[in-house]
């Protein structure tokens, strides 16, 4: 996730949308997508605009849509978690008594 977010603030990228940078097929279409931010142990789930291949599924998101995801980041670290609601869970595998 965290290439993806770098690559959809690179320029070069944003100006060839018309074409996917991947895998070069232009069948693109802008579309919500849901994305997951991590900000300590908690994760925001946030629907924000892409644009999207159909060919390789390769998402690349409008500077507007990085800045949501970066902000959601930083008040979920700093524990502002007003304006969220809470959906469920966040599960991880529990610790290896071995390691
Ligand atoms: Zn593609």
């Amino acid at each position: 996730m965290g290439r993806r977010l770098q690559e959809a603030e690179n320029d070069e990228v944003k100006a060839s949308l018309s074409k996917c940078v991947r895998c070069g097929s232009s069948d693109l279409e802008d579309r919500d997508v849901e994305k997951l931010v991590r900000g300590g142990d908690d994760v925001v789930a946030l629907r924000v605009q892409a644009t999207v291949c159909h060919h390789c599924g390769e998402r690349y998101l409008p500077d507007e849509a990085v800045r949501a995801l970066e902000q959601a980041r930083r008040d979920v670290a700093q524990g502002k978690v007003g304006r969220f609601r809470a959906l469920g869970r966040l599960l991880a595998p529990q610790p290896d008594p071995a390691g």
